[in-house]
């Protein structure tokens, strides 16, 4: 028997992927994060190339495994040696024929939020790789776009300063402070309000709690 939890996710997320259809994306809802796994690999045919983002998300529910698992030619920024190797593999993600990345935030009329430090990811969701592929917890929707926007910049972003342990303010207490430092994870912001070309980003949103 599924939780009043369980049950107002699946409501919200299929009005959700309506909204996301209108807004020219491809979406889809799926119940839980292995279903997700499932599905994202489903969406990419055998040898194609595929890169992904620093993303929580896809690594704890296992799908940057999958994909080194399976037929796939993957550019895995994971396995740089140097920042120099890293930042030439940011590059090389940005011509994949697939780039999986989860979403900071996501507002109830399907606009999606991004905050990136470096800015691989967002520039990857904009323009690049010819699908996007985007998983997203149930967690990360928000009422609307000024909550969307509030959760990646006070809840999204100071979490993932702690990833990296920089010299911002919000490692210190807990709370963004709007910084100006060099190792400030919010170089970028970035607002999806459509998929252009339509299908080109698609969303898999996920009835469980995942990244943060
Ligand atoms: S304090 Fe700086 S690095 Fe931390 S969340 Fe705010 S803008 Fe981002």
């Amino acid at each position: 028997m599924s939780t009043p939890i369980e049950m107002r996710n699946e409501v919200l997320g299929n009005t959700l992927v309506t909204k996301l259809e209108a807004r020219h994306f491809e979406a889809y809802y799926c119940p839980t994060a292995k279903e997700a796994l499932e599905k994202a690999v489903s969406l990419v045919p055998e040898k194609s190339s595929v890169s992904w983002g620093g993303s929580v998300t896809i690594r704890n529910m296992g799908l940057t495994k999958a994909f080194h698992d399976g037929d796939f030619e993957v550019i895995d920024r994971d396995l740089a040696k140097s920042p120099e190797e890293m930042a030439e593999l940011h590059r090389q993600g940005l011509l994949t024929d697939y780039f999986i990345a989860s979403t900071n935030a996501i507002s109830e009329d399907g606009i999606l939020v991004n905050i990136d430090g470096v800015g691989n990811r967002v520039a990857a969701m904009s323009f690049g790789p010819k699908n996007v592929i985007i998983i997203c917890g149930m967690n990360k929707v928000a009422p609307n776009l000024d909550a969307a926007i509030s959760r990646a910049r006070n809840v999204a972003a100071p979490t993932n300063a702690f990833r990296f342990m920089g010299k911002t303010p919000c490692v210190v207490t807990g709370s963004c402070r709007n910084c100006t430092s060099p190792d400030s994870v919010c170089s970028q912001v970035l607002i999806t309000r459509l998929c252009k070309p339509a299908k080109r980003i698609k969303v898999i949103l996920v009835g469980e709690g995942l990244g943060f």
